[in-house]
């Protein structure tokens, strides 16, 4: 089964922004949706999410300018754009490629064909399984392919459920997570686990990383957060 990502969806026709939520949410993801440029662009750059589906025509601000000023801020440029274009005009979907979109979809199009492309972009930006998945926050880097954590040059074993959390937080980029997102990313949706469970693997979590623990910072009230430096609380 495919890893849980938030996906945003900036399209303003809502019965195609709905289904295309639908159908993410039944593939594991979480789908956040908004329905004009703007509130696009603010989700965007609040949420940081794993991708973006992106309208071309949307009313305020359209899609390449939402495209144009993701890629110039350093903390969304990497954000993968899966652009969706109303006219089979070529012009407009290099253009798309051009400001920085991983991927177009022309409309009309099949729900099936948008998910692959979709699953395709997140494979690719997140490594296309070669061993170069890696992820790091501050000294601790994460294999996302081998599961392997070190940190500095230190092997950290931990079990799987461990380090889907770890992951998670790492790859969160200093983002606090809350529990419920934490249990949807590492143990998946839909599944029922208490957020005193999380509490614990993340305390064996931190007692693993040793001296390098205190990163992982609970935010009270709301979760978990994983700084990239051991900074005074
Ligand atoms: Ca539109």
């Amino acid at each position: 089964m495919p890893l849980c990502r938030r996906i945003l969806i900036v399209e303003d026709e809502a019965d195609l922004a709905d289904i295309i939520a639908f159908n993410l949410q039944r593939a594991g993801h979480t789908p956040l949706q908004a329905s004009d440029g703007a509130a696009g662009l603010r989700l965007a750059q609040h949420e940081r999410p794993d991708l973006v589906i992106l309208d071309l025509m949307l009313p305020g601000i359209d899609g390449l300018e939402i495209a144009r000023r993701l890629r110039a801020e350093p903390t969304t440029a990497s954000i993968p754009i899966v652009m969706l274009t109303a006219k089979a005009d070529e012009r407009d979907q290099l253009t798309g490629l051009a400001v920085g979109a991983d991927d177009y979809v022309t409309k009309p199009f099949s729900i099936p064909v948008l998910l692959a492309r979709v699953e395709a972009v997140l494979r690719r930006a997140e490594g296309d399984g070669s061993g170069v998945a890696v992820a790091a926050r501050g000294p601790v880097r994460i294999d996302l392919d081998t599961h392997e954590v070190r940190v500095g040059s230190d092997p950290v074993r931990l079990t799987t459920t461990e380090f889907k959390l770890l992951a998670a937080l790492v790859r969160a980029d200093g983002r606090v997570l809350t529990r419920p997102e934490l249990i949807s990313r590492a143990i998946g949706p839909g599944i029922r686990v208490t957020d005193r469970a999380i509490d614990v693997h993340l305390a064996a979590v931190r007692k693993k990383l040793g001296e390098h623990g205190s990163l992982i910072k609970t935010v009270r009230g709301v979760g978990y957060k994983m700084t990239a430096d051991r900074e005074p609380v």
